[in-house]
């Protein structure tokens, strides 16, 4: 992970006590859940998606769309500036992760065969996000 000093930060222990051990494992030593596994693959309600660390919303139900792919996926966050884009080059591919610029939590990746009108397709962890339905 990076040394960025990101707004909110908390020891390992704290976020181990806060997140499940998927969610720790995805969010803090970006770990990836199995396609078609997580909570919202196929969840189409209308809301929002929070980060599961810090609770800062990242994405708007009106921006998923079905990728397909087994993971949560959407063509926009709620603004760029919620959303840090860093290249990665592990695994023997050059892809670009995405994490909460709150407090680092790694989200998924970023790939440029999305819809209109962005042509992007953030690949999200489930367990990377927390639904709130809209009030
Ligand atoms: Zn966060």
């Amino acid at each position: 992970m990076s040394d960025k000093p990101y707004p909110i930060q908390k020891s390992d222990a704290d976020w181990r006590a806060q997140l499940d051990d998927m969610q720790y494992q995805v969010t803090r030593h970006a770990a990836t859940e199995r396609a078609f596994t997580g909570q919202y693959w196929d969840h189409w309600e209308r809301g929002h998606y929070d980060c599961v660390c810090c609770g800062t919303r990242l994405f708007e139900a009106q921006t998923k769309f079905d990728a397909g792919c087994g993971w949560p996926s959407y063509w926009a966050p709620v603004n760029a500036d919620v959303i840090e884009r860093i290249e990665d080059r592990s695994h023997g591919m050059v892809r670009v992760e995405v994490r909460c610029q709150q407090c680092g939590a790694h989200l998924g990746h970023v790939f440029p065969d999305g819809p209109a009108p962005t042509g992007e397709r953030f690949c999200i962890n489930s367990a990377a996000i927390d639904f709130a339905p809209d009030a």
